[in-house]
């Protein structure tokens, strides 16, 4: 194997003159264009130095040029690593001491890394280097294990971990899914997940990259612009928050969806009530699927076959899943234990932390996931529960002993408590309890107290 970039840069090259990212702004994309911009924006990243190996962190609005960036990354043989935009300056100083990137590219330049924003104009414009870059053709050898991404994700003990992503853990996938889910030649993607997570980054666009299909991108989930893309695209992807907005659009519940071949959804729990609705709505029974950042996609209800609602389907071929007692020992079918998977998707182990690897990924190479699950006779996969103690607040994961760790440094609190309570439209949402140590009101001090240290969606909704 070499760099999964050579993969998708058959597809760019054999899809040159078709449409690859179509944009309201009726600046659209051909993959020509992105693989024009690529080779540039790999220049770009070698004169910044850039090495194979090195780290670029990227803080940045979904745009084209940021789909680009990345795969610039690939190419270069460095590591690319993006990071929600909601994260605080709090957040992002954590990640950018442990990442130590080579290259920060974000909306305000720091002091303590190179760094340049992506679209602004000025001296430290990526897109300004790139415009009047030469175009580098190369692309830098890779061995399977060598890393291609690093993706955070929350700490059950508050710090954030790194999962490192390899080449052939993105590849591998990448063909996995196109497979199971049958990509077509004439197949449009409606894209209006954030680039910054497994699910919009690797999931979405590698399918869409390497069978050189156009994506609507969006550059997030807008009902209204939704409904307009799903007119011309064949394949939706999206967590249950768009799926339950999309049937409390009226313009959506009008909509005619006949052409439409898939509506997959994960990265949180499907409600069965939700599955039904949508049925009754628009005919189409929605295609669930269980993944994560550590391994990108495990299982898929089938293409075609029963999908059966509040199961997340069966193993990709190539991986192995058990569930499993404590010891890591299978379990019998309809018994519940934890989920367990090994194979060519698994991550490689989390980024400069050797005991947190090996606390979950066992000697024989399969990985603890955390979730709770249970199969039935024919194989079919049922998510029942969470081992760790994680809330998903609409598809982003909330650890609560990071907002605790935060509440529990105010003077004010004694002692507090975080938990996930269901909501309609967001799946969970957190609230806090709060022991206060002395008389006074603690509410108004909390808030402004997890303002600047965490990002809003991981803020409680209510604290009592
Ligand atoms: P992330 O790393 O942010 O993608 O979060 C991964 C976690 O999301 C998994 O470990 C599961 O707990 C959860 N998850 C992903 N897909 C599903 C699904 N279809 N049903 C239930 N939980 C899911």
């Amino acid at each position: 194997m070499t760099n999964f970039y050579s993969q998708l840069d058959d597809a760019f090259v054999r899809k040159a003159g078709q449409p690859c990212l179509l944009c309201a702004d009726g600046e659209d994309w051909s993959y020509a264009d992105l693989r024009g911009y690529i080779g540039r924006a790999a220049t770009v990243l070698k004169a910044q130095g850039v090495d194979p190996g090195d780290r670029v962190v990227a803080q940045v609005a979904k745009s084209k040029q940021n789909l680009a960036l990345y795969l610039a990354v690939l190419r270069i043989g460095a590591i690319y690593v993006p990071l929600n935009t909601a994260y605080t300056v709090d957040e992002l100083n954590y990640f950018i001491g442990d990442a130590e990137p080579k290259l920060f590219v974000g909306e305000v330049g720091r002091s303590d890394v190179a760094s340049l924003t992506l679209d602004a104009t000025g001296a430290g414009s990526f897109d300004g280097l790139v415009a009047s870059a030469e175009s580098c053709e190369a692309v830098e050898a890779r061995d399977d294990a060598d890393l291609a991404a690093i993706l955070y994700t929350s700490g059950t003990t508050g710090r954030s971990k790194g999962a490192m992503l390899s080449h052939k853990n993105l590849s591998s996938n990448a063909v996995a899914l196109s497979e199971a889910w049958d990509w077509q030649p004439n197949d449009v993607l409606m894209h209006a997940l954030p680039i910054f997570h497994v699910h919009g980054l690797f999931i979405a666009s590698h399918c869409a990259l390497l069978n050189g299909t156009p994506m609507h991108w969006l550059p997030k989930f807008e009902p209204k612009a939704v409904v307009s893309a799903l007119k011309e695209s064949t394949i939706m992807m999206g967590v249950p928050t768009f799926y339950v907005r999309l049937l409390d659009t009226p313009e959506f519940r009008q909509l005619e969806v006949a052409h439409i071949r898939a509506f997959i959804c994960g990265s949180a729990p499907l409600t069965s009530q939700v599955f039904d609705e949508w049925e009754e709505v628009t005919g189409h029974r929605i295609l669930e699927r269980y993944g994560m950042s550590e391994t990108i996609i495990n299982t898929s209800n089938p293409l075609d076959g029963l999908r059966v609602p509040s199961t997340v389907g069966f193993p990709l071929p190539g991986l192995e899943l058990r569930i499993a007692d404590d010891q890591g020992s299978p379990l019998a079918a309809h018994e519940v234990g934890t989920i367990e998977v090994r194979g060519e998707n698994v991550f490689g182990g989390y980024w400069r932390m050797p005991e947190k690897t090996a606390e979950e990924i066992r000697e024989d190479g399969f990985f603890i996931t955390g979730d709770l699950g249970v199969v039935d006779d024919e194989g079919r996969v049922s998510i029942v529960g969470r081992e760790k103690d994680l809330v998903i607040s609409g598809g982003y994961n909330i650890y609560p002993k990071e907002v605790e760790g935060i509440l529990d440094d105010m003077p004010e609190v004694l002692e507090s408590a975080v938990i996930g309570v269901p909501h309609r439209d967001f799946g969970e949402v957190v609230v806090a309890v709060i022991v206060p140590t002395g008389r006074e009101v603690v509410i108004a001090d909390s808030d402004a107290a997890l303002k600047d240290k965490l990002a809003r969606f991981k803020q409680p909704k209510f604290v009592a």
